[in-house]
Order: structure tokens, then C-alpha cells, then sequence
């Protein structure tokens, strides 16, 4: 996309979320009228995921060559995934320690909770069966994405070992790939109008400003924790963008656009594509972008799992429980795995909270408390979610071997 036309785009999402905020907070539920427009450019996101998933994939790992260098690239995306999570409930941890936002909650204020845990069963090997799936195709129609980026991965790595007949397979998802990106710059231009829908109506949802205000109020600590917590994560992926992956204020400039849309969507996974394109314009090696975001948009959830961790605890603190070191670790760890297992969708994290929640012996109602405010914090964390997926991308970028061709290098830019 032109640069003069990346800054007008952004200048008008950026107005887009603020005047969804007014409009939604004014005209209250009158804005729910328009919540169809959000819906049709949520929907028209959607659409690109599943074929830019496989193409991007695909593609991404064909073009890093043999089998070791994914192994190598794959590595180092692990590693970036895991540390940056730790860091991030960590965080979460510590905050909600300090802060101690359930003290003295009341709990007649919790919502029903009957459609959220009746809705998945979430145990360790329940994520571990999410991996794969019996049927591809049905895994793609029901957005379930991790068993179709684990196809595509173990696909691409069979097609590199055919040689000169892996080629036009190769080049066919190349093309793809371009086409779901052309696909993507023309859904950025509508981002405006869907954006300000999107937060207009789900305001308008909520009873407008002051009903939220309302509801914010009654749980008030618990969301600036959350906030809070998630301010002084972004700035960690920041630190490894400028210290590790040799970036500067530009790279986070450019990405600002799929980052408004996350916060729009509240969606890591329809944000994809508009991750995909930032990261590029950024000069990402197309070879990393298509390899680490998609894996990273199911994955890598920094905020969800910060998110988790805090949820966690207030439940605890609010039902009077104290949760010993010990107990506290076991959050750490099953809060990083409910963040793995989250799918990049609205609200994903509230339900594979229930692991934590089992983990630790506190009652599922307790979400129930939480309700009313976690569309709103979902725009928060997701916005941190692609936030580090965009960092994760340079990071790999930094550690691609320099000078060698990249696929795309060739094929026609926007
Ligand atoms: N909405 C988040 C995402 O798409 C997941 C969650 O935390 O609920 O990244």
C-alpha cells in the first residue's frame, strides 16, 4: 500500500474507534442498528482466513528451504512465544498481587455464567487433541485453526522433499497468498467504516456510556489491573523490537493500523490478514511473516494470557480464597496453556479459563463476576496478542540467514 495512503488510512481508524467510542457512549443502544455494517466487515475478514491460512503457510514454509531451517526458524518462534508469554502472566501475577482488585467484591453482582461453562470441556489433553483433526475440511469450516496450520505445516514439509514436482504446488500457493493480500489492502480501505461500527454498536450493546460506566465502576479495579498490566506488557515486545530485532519507532508506526483493527475486531485471527500486510510494508521477510503470524494469531497470546492470570486471581480473592505460591505457579502454567488453546475469536479466553479455574479448585460462577466488562478488556488484550505476533515476526526476520532470496521478492507489490 502507498505510504500516503497507509497514513490517511490510519488517521481515519484511528477517528473511526474514537468517534465508535462517542457514538456508542451518547446514542446507546440506538447504535446497535448499525451493528450489521460491523458484521459485514468482520465477516468480509473472516473470509480470507482459512485459504490465507494454508497459502501463507504453506508457501512460508516451503520458501525457508530444507527441513532444518524450519526446525531452526521454528525454534526460535517457540522460544519468542514462550518467553514472551511467561513474561506476560508473570506480569499478570504480580500486578494482581499488588493490587488486589476482589478484596471486598460483591458477589451477587456475578452474571450467569450457564452458556459459557456448559459450552467446552477444557482439560489439558483437550487442548492437546485440538492439534489435529480427523477432517481438515471440517476443522476449516469450523474456524478451528491450529489443526489446519499443522496440515499445512507437515504438507508444505512433504512437497519441499519432492524437488522439481513440488514446484508448481509451491507456486500455486504463492499466488494464492498474493491474491488473499490484494484481498487485504482492499478490505484495509473499508476499515474505517466497519471499525466504527464494530465499537459503536457494541457500546450501544452494553446500554451506552452510562450503563457501562456502571458496570465498569462495580468491578473498577479488576479492569485497571487488566489495563494495567497490559500497558506495561506492550512495552516488553517493544524492547525486544528495538534491542533484538533492530527496529525503531517505525515498525511500530506501520503496524498501528492492524493494531486499531484488533481492537476493533477483537479477533487476533481476523485481524490476520491485516497483521500480514503491516508486518510487510515493515519489510519482514516474507519467509517469517508467513511462517510466525499465522501460528502466532492461535498461540502466541500475551494479553489472553495475562488476562487469565489476573481473572484468576481476582475470582480467588473475590471468593476469599488465598491462593498459596505453589497454587499460584500451577495459575502460571495453566494460564499459558488457556491461552495456547484460546482460539483468535471474540471472548475465546473466558472459556478456556475454565482450566485454570478447575486447576486451582475455584468455582466456575466466579466468571460470572466478570461478564459485563470482558468484551471490553477482550479489545485490550487482543490488541496486545497481534501486537507481539507483529514483534515475533521481526525477531525471526532478524535470525533469517541475510542475502538469501526470498520467494516473493519477485512477485508484483501493491
Ligand atoms: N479475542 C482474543 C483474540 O482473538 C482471544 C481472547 O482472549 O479471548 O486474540
Amino acid at each position: 500500500m502507498p505510504h500516503r495512503h497507509a497514513t490517511i488510512l490510519l488517521i481515519l481508524i484511528a477517528s473511526a474507534v474514537v468517534l465508535g467510542i462517542l457514538s456508542g457512549w451518547f446514542w446507546g443502544t440506538a447504535m446497535t442498528e448499525i451493528a450489521w455494517i460491523g458484521r459485514l466487515f468482520l465477516d468480509a475478514l473472516k473470509m480470507l482466513i482459512v485459504p490465507l491460512i494454508l497459502a501463507a503457510v504453506i508457501s512460508g514454509v516451503a520458501s525457508l528451504g530444507d527441513v532444518r531451517r524450519l526446525g531452526r526458524t521454528g525454534g526460535i518462534t517457540v522460544s519468542y512465544y514462550a518467553l514472551t508469554t511467561a513474561i506476560a502472566v508473570f506480569t499478570g501475577l504480580v500486578m494482581v498481587n499488588l493490587i488486589q482488585p476482589g478484596i471486598g467484591i460483591d458477589l451477587s453482582g456475578a452474571a450467569s455464567t450457564e452458556h459459557i461453562t456448559g459450552r467446552e470441556p477444557a482439560g489439558i489433553s483437550d487442548i492437546l487433541l485440538s492439534l489435529i483433526s480427523p477432517n481438515i475440511v471440517a476443522a476449516a469450516a469450523n474456524a478451528q485453526l491450529l489443526p489446519l496450520i499443522l496440515f499445512a505445516i507437515l504438507f508444505s514439509a512433504a512437497v519441499t522433499t519432492l524437488g522439481d514436482r513440488g514446484e508448481p504446488v509451491i507456486a500455486f500457493f504463492n499466488g494464492v497468498n498474493e491474491a488473499m493480500m490484494k484481498l487485504a489492502i482492499w478490505l484495509m480501505y473499508l476499515a474505517p467504516v466497519g471499525i466504527y461500527a464494530l465499537v459503536a454498536s457494541r457500546l450501544g450493546t452494553a446500554g451506552g456510556g452510562q450503563a457501562f460506566l456502571d458496570q465498569l465502576i462495580a468491578v473498577g479495579w479488576y479492569v485497571l489491573t487488566v489495563i494495567g498490566g497490559l500497558t506495561v506488557h506492550f512495552i516488553v515486545p517493544c524492547l525486544i523490537l528495538f534491542f533484538v530485532a533492530g527496529r525503531g519507532r517505525d515498525y511500530v508506526v506501520t503496524m498501528l493500523r492492524a493494531l486499531l483493527t484488533a481492537f476493533g475486531t477483537a479477533s487476533s485471527s481476523a485481524t490476520l490478514s491485516m497483521t500480514m500486510e503491516c508486518v510487510r510494508e515493515n519489510g519482514v521477510d516474507d519467509r517469517a511473516a508467513r511462517f510466525v503470524l499465522p501460528l502466532g494469531s492461535t498461540v502466541n497470546m500475551d494479553g489472553t494470557a495475562l488476562y487469565e492470570a489476573v481473572a484468576v486471581m481476582f475470582i480467588a480473592q473475590a471468593y476469599g480464597v488465598a491462593l498459596s505460591v505453589g497454587q499460584q505457579a500451577v495459575v502460571f502454567v495453566t494460564a499459558t496453556l488457556a491461552a495456547i488453546g484460546a482460539a483468535g475469536i471474540p471472548e475465546a479466553g473466558l472459556v478456556t479459563m475454565i482450566l485454570v479455574l478447575n486447576a486451582v479448585h475455584l468455582p466456575l460462577e466466579g466468571i460470572g463476576l466478570l461478564l459485563t466488562v470482558d468484551w471490553f478488556l477482550d479489545r485490550f488484550r487482543t490488541t496486545i496478542n497481534v501486537w507481539g505476533d507483529a514483534v515475533g515476526a521481526a525477531v525471526v526476520h532478524r535470525f533469517l540467514p541475510n542475502g538469501e532470496p526470498n520467494v516473493d521478492q519477485t512477485a508484483p507489490r501493491s
